[in-house]
């Protein structure tokens, strides 16, 4: 990647000014990398250039490009973090040191058995960069993606480090922030490097197989074209098909017999509207034969990271099996930019919000965690007291939907109790807590939530929060609210104290269980 090419393809996406902005950006960057080399032997300037290049293709804004073009100026050169703020402003300063932190804190991460950071410390670094502006991981995602896709030219042993942390720790990140494409090159990328031979043999058994049925599934998508447009239905259909790495873990579900996957190829269907994602389904429907254990509403329940979209398997009449997927064009966008697609330069309106209130109300409720996160970083930087135990739950657990009984969404972590929800809602109600009903049914503290789940809180004015239910709430926001509660009511005497019991509490329960 050359200054001149990087130029002309931001040109027609940001204003004169922008662009100017980024001219010296580059300027700026490449004196500061002089004669620095990547493993490769090129000019190290190529790698950053490369990132903001990334960035714009992801559609992010101004102030993130410019931050690729500068992320490793503060660490790996003269260049300091005022110089980047008289130069180019205090948002731009305030994504590069972000993500100098996320990479300091990564050197400290030595025992990848463990992924997540091992010094406390260094974990601060990581969430407060975080936390405060979830641009940082972004761009973090662009930079490693960069390194994955030149990871040929490091020792084998760095290749596999490398390789693991990208698996563990920023694929599940894109994961959780909607970025399914990302993820599925992380993933793709990390698998060929930790286990090639599998990579190899599956990419063999892909090719036979593929031969076989795309000849067939463009019988099938003629079909599909043709009663689509018998009914109106204006729509776009593309083939898609299984990443290597999810074919992997796949198989092992169903002992390795290929025959046993449905989806290694599936036919995509994008229309405008979601009545019409209900309509082709339909259609589809009285064509084929569907398998009822298989169709999927993401769009009236989306997955937790926000993913939308119908999916359904039918049987043709000559026993072929075949998987669709049926979104809308803006669901489609979603699912593979993700949270990137809110900082779209045409909607320089939305990212600036953003910046203003930094990852305030305006999320909607599948990033809801982003919000949470930012709680721990708080905390981190006040030095309280945070169990390993709680941060994995709270950052790398897997996440649910649970409904209030007027239908407002609220995002949990799986594995939250009915407290965690109340505490969510409001803690004055959680305070006045009496009792809970799931669905309908009334059911003690202890129950564990599930996706989909009708929560109500039933209150009685003079029932208090107790100091058992410390046991009863399992996210950080709902510990700190009860713990503050409980001071409050005289029940436990400082912040220390609670944290001594807490930690007391985790370890009695590691070691029952
Ligand atoms: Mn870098």
């Amino acid at each position: 990647m050359l200054k001149k090419q990087l130029i002309d393809k931001a040109q027609p996406h940001y204003e004169e000014n922008q662009v100017l902005e980024l001219d010296h950006a580059v300027d700026v960057a490449t004196k500061a990398h002089r004669g620095q080399k990547r493993k490769s032997g090129e000019a190290y300037i190529t790698h950053p250039l490369a990132v903001a290049s990334t960035l714009i293709d992801w559609g992010m804004d101004i102030d993130s490009v410019l931050a690729g073009v500068l992320h490793d100026t503060v660490e790996d050169t003269n260049i300091t973090l005022p110089e980047i703020e008289t130069l180019f402003g205090r948002d731009v300063a305030f994504l590069v040191d972000g993500v100098t932190k996320v990479s300091q804190a990564r050197a400290g991460m030595q025992d990848l058995e463990n992924y997540l950071p091992q010094t406390k410390d260094n974990l601060s670094k990581l969430l407060i960069a975080v936390g405060q502006d979830v641009r940082v991981i972004i761009i973090k995602l662009a930079d490693r993606l960069h390194n994955m896709s030149t990871l040929q030219y490091m020792s084998k042993e760095k290749q596999k480090k490398i390789a693991r942390e990208s698996l563990e720790v920023f694929a599940p990140m894109a994961d959780r922030l909607g970025m399914g494409r990302v993820r599925m090159q992380l993933e793709e990328l990390a698998f060929s490097y930790l286990e090639p031979v599998e990579y190899k043999k599956l990419q063999n058994l892909m090719k036979k197989r593929l031969g076989r049925s795309t000849r067939k599934l463009g019988v099938v998508r003629a079909e599909v074209e043709q009663e689509l447009k018998k009914q109106g239905v204006s729509a776009e259909i593309n083939g898609r098909v299984k990443s290597m790495y999810s074919l992997n873990r796949k198989l092992k579900k169903v002992d390795g017999n290929i025959d046993d996957v449905y989806d290694l190829m599936a036919l995509r269907i994008v229309v405008e509207t979601k009545e019409d994602c209900y309509r082709v389904l339909g259609i589809l429907h009285a064509l084929y034969q569907p398998m009822i254990s298989r169709i999927k509403d993401y769009i009236a329940i989306p997955k937790p990271n926000g993913y939308q979209s119908l999916h359904t398997t039918v049987i043709t009449p000559t026993k072929q099996i075949v998987e669709f997927q049926i979104r809308t064009y803006e669901m489609h966008n979603y699912a593979e930019r993700g949270l990137a697609a809110s900082f779209h330069y045409h909607d320089q309106k939305d990212s600036k919000t953003y910046v203003k209130n930094r990852a305030a109300a305006a999320l909607p409720a599948h990033l809801q965690w982003i919000n949470q996160l930012q709680e721990i970083a708080t905390k981190l930087g006040n030095n309280e007291e945070i169990s390993q135990d709680q941060l994995r739950v709270d950052l790398f657990g897997n996440r649910i939907f649970v409904y209030s009984p007027k239908g407002d969404i609220f995002n949990l972590p799986e594995g939250a109790l009915p407290l965690d929800f109340a505490f969510l809602v409001h803690s004055d109600i959680a305070k006045h807590a009496y009792s809970f009903r799931v669905n309908g049914n009334i059911h003690p503290f202890d129950k564990i939530l599930h996706n989909g789940d009708v929560v109500e809180i039933v209150t009685r004015k003079l029932s208090q929060p107790k100091q058992a239910w410390q046991d009863l709430v399992t996210t950080t926001h709902a510990r700190n609210k009860l713990r503050m509660q409980l001071k409050q009511l005289g029940v436990i005497s400082s912040i220390t104290s609670a944290a001594n019991i807490i930690r007391q509490k985790t370890m009695r329960r590691k070691k029952t269980s």
